[in-house]
C-alpha cells in the first residue's frame, strides 16, 4: 500500500471541507427527523490539522468534546461544476479521520442560527491517519468504518449507509467552490458519537486504510 503524506509539499491542503448529517442513524441520534436534500457542507482551517499524531490536547475550557470517525477523501485533481462521475474519480488518497467537535458550542450556534465555525474548526480538530493510494479502496461505499475508546466501541457503521457518495458530495461542493488538488473532504459520521475526556486512548479504522491511535488530553 502507497502512503501519501500530508506534511509533505506535494499536498497542502488549500481547505477541508466537511459533511455533516450524511448518516441517518446519526441524523436520528443528533434529534433531526428529516434527511438533508443536499449535503450540509462546512469548512475546517488547515491550522486544524493533526497528521496522524500520537497526543491530541484540546483545552478543557474549550467545552464539551465529542469523537466523529470519517472517511477522509484526499483529492488528487480539482476542477468546477464536475459531474458526479468526473468527481467520484478524483480521489488520490484514502484515511480515516476525526472531526472532533464542540458540541455544547454547536449547540449554541444553531439555536443562535449562527455558524459553526469555532465548533468545528479549533486547533487539531481534523485528525487524520494516513493516506492509502487510491487504489487500496476498490468501492469507498462499501467500507466497514468504527472508532472505539479505550477499548469500547463507541461507533460501528459501513460507508453503505452514507446518504450522499463522494462522488454526489464532491460534485455539489464544485457548484459553488473550486475544487483544488490536495483539498479533503470528511464524508460524515455515522451513529455512536460522544464525549471524550482526558486520558481517553482513541481508536479508528476504515477497512484497508491505515489505523489511528492516539491519546487525548484535556488540561
Ligand atoms: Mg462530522
Amino acid at each position: 500500500m502507497k502512503i501519501i503524506r500530508l506534511d509533505s509539499k506535494e499536498y497542502t491542503p488549500s481547505k477541508i471541507i466537511c459533511v455533516g448529517k450524511n448518516f441517518p442513524d446519526h441524523v436520528k441520534e443528533m434529534g433531526g427527523s428529516a434527511l438533508p436534500g443536499e449535503p450540509v457542507i462546512f469548512l475546517k482551517p488547515n491550522s486544524a490539522i493533526a497528521f496522524n499524531p500520537r497526543e491530541v490536547a484540546i483545552p478543557e475550557s474549550l467545552g464539551l468534546l465529542h469523537h466523529e470517525v470519517e472517511l477522509c477523501i484526499l483529492a488528487g485533481r480539482g476542477g468546477r461544476q464536475l459531474t458526479p462521475d468526473e468527481a467520484g474519480s478524483i480521489a488520490c488518497g484514502y484515511a480515516v479521520g476525526i472531526d472532533f467537535t464542540l458540541r455544547e458550542r454547536q449547540a449554541e450556534a444553531k439555536k443562535a442560527q449562527g455558524p459553526w465555525a469555532l465548533a468545528k474548526g479549533f486547533d487539531l480538530s481534523a485528525v487524520f491517519g494516513e493516506f492509502a493510494s487510491a487504489g487500496a479502496v476498490n468501492d469507498p461505499l462499501d467500507l466497514d468504518i468504527s472508532l472505539s475508546v479505550d477499548g469500547a466501541l463507541r461507533q460501528s457503521g459501513s460507508t453503505r449507509d452514507m446518504i450522499f457518495s463522494p462522488g454526489a458530495i464532491i460534485s455539489f461542493v464544485s457548484r459553488f467552490m473550486t475544487v483544488e488538488p490536495g483539498d479533503i473532504f470528511m464524508c460524515g459520521t455515522p451513529a455512536g458519537v460522544g464525549e471524550v475526556r482526558d486520558n481517553d486512548e482513541i481508536e479508528a479504522g476504515i477497512d484497508g486504510l491505515p489505523r489511528l491511535h492516539f491519546r487525548v488530553v484535556r488540561k
